[in-house]
């Protein structure tokens, strides 16, 4: 038999964090819906967050990926896929306090103390600062420039679209560092804001703007350096592969959940000609269709976690995971506006609001047609074999 049962404890967690959801995130929804109607930022403040992350410790639910010599839970990845899926229930971008991003891990001990232990206290905010106005997919072209000046480095160039970077207080900079373009030539380094670089907002079609970064003359000190010189590139490809699979596919899984739910329960009460949209053919094969996509959306996202928890080389997983759950979540969210008629489009549910979020998912963190490349290339050069699950 294979076991899909999740155990005892995980269900625990799952109950614990959807009670939260429930009773701390939800209450919030329609606020931020009116924030986002009168023209404000539709999303918490500062201050709201820190006091929800407080109640969420409160409940255990602290450091839920973090190992636990830095006080954490240390979870594996199936249960962090849980979570996710709960916390995706809602279209209030939440994480508990407590937790870095994975790559720092990787500092040395003298970085890890200065950077990772404060994020992980949440008293420094962090952001990935990798594409550029004229390299995205093809990253490894990248072409801010790190020239070595005697005990440090000066940084000049431009980033864009990076998430979280018009409130961060430090990121992880890739710049080149040898002339040849190419893997090789790339070094990571953590630059904090005050060492000069400035961000603006880059106003897009979700909720939440990313933000254009310059560096004119930065000056970064060699034991902010990432990594070996030219060796930055592996640094960037460790986040992305996590991400594509349990985190990103598990929260889409749980906000496509609650729209089917709202879907379902809409045609069941929405009343046309005398009949519920709910006894129309295509309503329910819209419902239906949407169940599939669904259902194999929380498979693949769970494999992909049992792939990682396994120790698993988690790539091949994690690309079409992430592919196949930002195609799924597009197709989820445009039919439960469609059965949502006029009220889908509206700003007094939040369906718009996923609508608009959602689109982004084909787009970042490999876009769809990087994703299907590295696919296709893992099965021509034999990498992975075709249909291969475990
Ligand atoms: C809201 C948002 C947040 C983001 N956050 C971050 C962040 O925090 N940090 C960060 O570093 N970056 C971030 N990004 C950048 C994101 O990763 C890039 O937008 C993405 O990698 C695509 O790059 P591009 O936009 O330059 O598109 P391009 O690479 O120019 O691609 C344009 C189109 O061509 C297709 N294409 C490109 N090359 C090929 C090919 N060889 N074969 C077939 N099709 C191809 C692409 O799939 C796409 O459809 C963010 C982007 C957005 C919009």
């Amino acid at each position: 038999m294979i076991d899909f049962e999740p155990t005892d404890e995980q269900r625990a967690i799952r109950e614990t964090v959807r009670r939260f959801v429930d009773k701390e995130l939800l209450p919030f929804e329609p606020l931020l819906m009116e924030r986002d109607i009168n023209g404000l930022e539709p999303h918490l403040t500062d201050a709201e967050e820190r006091q929800l992350r407080e109640k969420a410790k409160a409940s255990g639910l602290w450091g839920v990926d973090t190992p636990e010599e830095y006080g954490g839970a240390d979870l594996d990845w199936g249960t962090q896929a849980l979570i996710n899926m709960e916390l995706g229930r809602t279209f209030i971008p939440f994480t508990f306090g407590g937790s870095a991003q994975e790559i720092l891990y990787r500092l040395n001990d003298d970085q890890k103390r200065r950077y990772l232990v404060p994020t992980i206290q949440g008293e420094k905010r962090f952001c990935f600062m990798l594409s550029e106005p004229g390299v995205g997919s093809d990253a490894r072209n990248i072409q801010t420039t790190a020239v070595r000046d005697g005990d440090g480095w000066v940084i000049n160039g431009e980033k864009t679209w990076i998430s979280r970077g018009n409130d961060a207080d430090y990121g992880v900079a890739f710049c080149r560092t040898r002339d040849d373009s190419g893997t090789y030539g790339v070094t990571a380094f953590l630059v904090d804001r005050d060492m000069g670089w400035k961000s603006s907002p880059v106003p897009v079609m979700g909720v939440r703007n990313p933000a254009t970064i310059s560096f004119q003359d930065v000056r970064v000190p060699d034991d902010n350096r990432f990594g070996e010189v030219n060796a930055g590139f592996d640094v960037a490809m460790r986040l992305i592969h996590r991400n594509r699979a349990v985190v990103m596919p598990a929260l889409w899984a749980g906000a496509c959940e609650r729209l089917l739910e709202m879907a379902i329960d809409y045609a069941k009460n929405r009343v046309t000609w005398g009949e519920p949209l709910a006894d129309r053919e295509n309503i329910r094969f819209m419902i239906a269709e949407s169940e599939v996509e669904l259902r194999t959306l929380k498979l693949l996202t769970l494999h992909a976690a049992w792939v990682g928890d396994t120790g698993r080389d988690p790539r091949h997983s994690s690309c079409f995971t992430k592919f196949h759950g930002a195609r799924v979540a597009n197709a989820i969210v445009d039919r439960v506006l469609q059965i949502h008629g006029g009220m889908g489009y509206s700003k007094e549910l939040p369906i718009e609001r996923w609508y608009r979020d959602f689109r982004i998912a084909r787009i970042y963190e490999g876009t769809d047609e990087i994703n299907l490349l590295s696919i296709s290339r893992n099965l021509l050069r034999g990498y992975d074999k075709v249909g291969q699950v475990w």
